[in-house]
């Protein structure tokens, strides 16, 4: 039984060697569930089907009904140039100057159809590193294939005959849970470095194995992301934290050494104790969020990961006789000056961050009208959730994020009682305290009935 299990895959590999042409598997064979296909791809898939071209999902989304998840996403490739894909839709727009790929709407729902790409790596145009700077003629669909990433990234499918195309026995990768790349390992990388990283949030967020092949390089061809434009790098990073397994790639990208380039200050937060016990949390935090559906703030998420860099200078600033309000801002903007241009932090992203951290501490501020004031931030959720994290992780007493979670819950009459400090049995602890001396020791039990009676 083993023995014919291994066989039938060795015989698949030795099928597919020949990478110009593909195996097809029938929907018996793949066993995918047409009802995980979103109606609008095969819409796009029929209408270019029709009009004499040929046409595919592909990547991710064949990847992801293999394994029987239903695809966030769906790409399309086919044999029709951008202008002839344009053409066929009402709502499409020709999206790149160099290669230019169409996005096709439906209402809310996006598609992206892209042309074959040819296999032109050999001439194309690189930098000092081998990095492939333009590559950007059509092919054909082996062609395109070859070009794609990994084994299980480069399956077509066509939901009109349900046929599923493999040239690179990714169908095998897939039963194996194995990641691996297409072609030379090495070569690959070289071509674009942010494949390393892609290595590891495939292989995290499938809880697959990296193939040996694939996973040797890795190490030593790391220091290559550096030489990646910072917002190719951001974007993938920002796929890797937003995948659900963030903590799960984190942990990889430190195994594989690849986290040096990416966040140059991350490495000395992670070995801090408490650093890293801050960003273990915001991290699982934020895959459970993902994991339920629920939307995550790239600002939230980098906030985080920087936060203990911005205390450290925060507390350096106050030491050097600063204020604690102006040095926790000097703090972001070195935080923020040294990681935008590593990171390519969107504005948006790094505002975002600034408003979550500045926030802090006007929580410890229980008095007056400050509380009230922070209540009507915009960004109090945020903060607010920013704050517990920070307790959480020991960085600060439970008490506050349990008295600021008492406080927005309660009614006015509540918010008064928290903000007077009265314990809820009115006991004569607390701000009772200072009184007796203000009134000049007249009675304690006058000036309980006191604060009994009025406002
Ligand atoms: P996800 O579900 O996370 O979006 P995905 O596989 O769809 O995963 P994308 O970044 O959306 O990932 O890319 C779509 C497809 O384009 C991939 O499946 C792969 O075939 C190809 N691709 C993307 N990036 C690269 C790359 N750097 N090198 C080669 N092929 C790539
Ligand atoms: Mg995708």
């Amino acid at each position: 039984m083993i023995k014919k299990f291994i066989r039938r895959i060795l015989g698949q590999k030795q099928k597919v060697e020949d990478h110009t042409k593909p195996v097809t598997l029938g929907p018996k064979e793949h066993g995918i569930d047409p009802q995980l296909v979103s109606p609008n791809a095969v819409r796009v898939t029929q209408t270019l089907q029709e009009a004499g071209f040929r046409a595919f999902l592909v990547g991710g989304a064949v990847r992801d009904l293999l394994l029987g998840i239903k695809p966030k996403d769906f790409d399309i490739a086919t044999d029709a140039t951008p202008e002839q894909v344009k053409r066929l839709f009402r709502r499409a727009f020709i999206i790149g100057k160099r290669f230019q790929i169409v996005h096709v709407m439906f209402g809310q729902d996006l598609l992206e159809v892209t042309t074959f790409r040819g296999s032109s790596s050999e001439g194309a145009p690189k930098d000092e590193h081998g990095r492939v700077l333009r590559d950007n003629t059509f092919g054909e669909q082996h062609e395109d294939a070859v070009r794609r990433d990994f084994t299980i990234n480069a399956m077509y499918y066509d939901p009109a005959t349900q046929n599923v195309l493999d040239y690179h026995g990714g169908i095998a990768d897939i039963r194996n849970k194995t990641l691996r790349i297409i072609g030379v390992p090495e070569a690959r990388y070289r071509e674009d470095p942010v494949r390393l990283l892609r290595v590891v949030r495939f292989a995290a967020k499938l809880n697959f194995t990296i193939d040996a092949a694939t996973q040797a390089p890795i190490a030593v061809m790391a220091p290559l992301i550096n030489n990646v434009p910072a917002a190719r790098v951001f974007d993938e990073m920002l796929k890797l934290l937003m995948s659900g397994q963030a903590l799960a790639c984190l942990q990889q990208l430190r195994k594989e050494g690849l986290h040096h380039g990416l966040l140059p200050l991350l490495d000395v937060v992670l070995e801090q104790p408490l650093g890293e016990k801050f960003v273990r949390l915001a991290l699982s935090s934020t895959d459970a969020r993902i994991q339920q559906g629920k939307p995550v703030s790239p600002g939230f998420l980098f906030a985080s990961l920087l936060w203990h860099q911005v205390v450290e200078k925060w507390t350096a600033y106050q030491a050097a006789g600063e204020y604690p309000i102006p040095a926790l801002h000097l703090a972001a903007d070195d935080v923020l000056n040294s990681q935008t241009e590593k990171l390519a932090l969107q504005r948006k992203i790094a505002s975002d961050m600034r408003d979550i951290w500045a926030m802090q501490p006007r929580f410890e501020r229980r008095v007056g009208k400050s509380p009230y004031k922070l209540l009507e931030h915009l960004r109090l959720r945020a903060g607010y959730d920013f704050l517990l994290l920070r307790c959480a992780s020991g960085e600060i007493d439970a008490e506050l994020g349990e008295w600021w979670t008492a406080f927005i819950e309660a009614d006015g009459a509540g918010r008064e009682v928290l903000l007077a400090g009265k314990p809820k049995s009115g006991s004569e602890t607390g701000p009772a305290k200072k009184r007796p001396r203000r009134r000049g020791g007249r009675g304690r039990q006058k000036d309980a009935s006191l604060n009994e009676g009025g406002e």
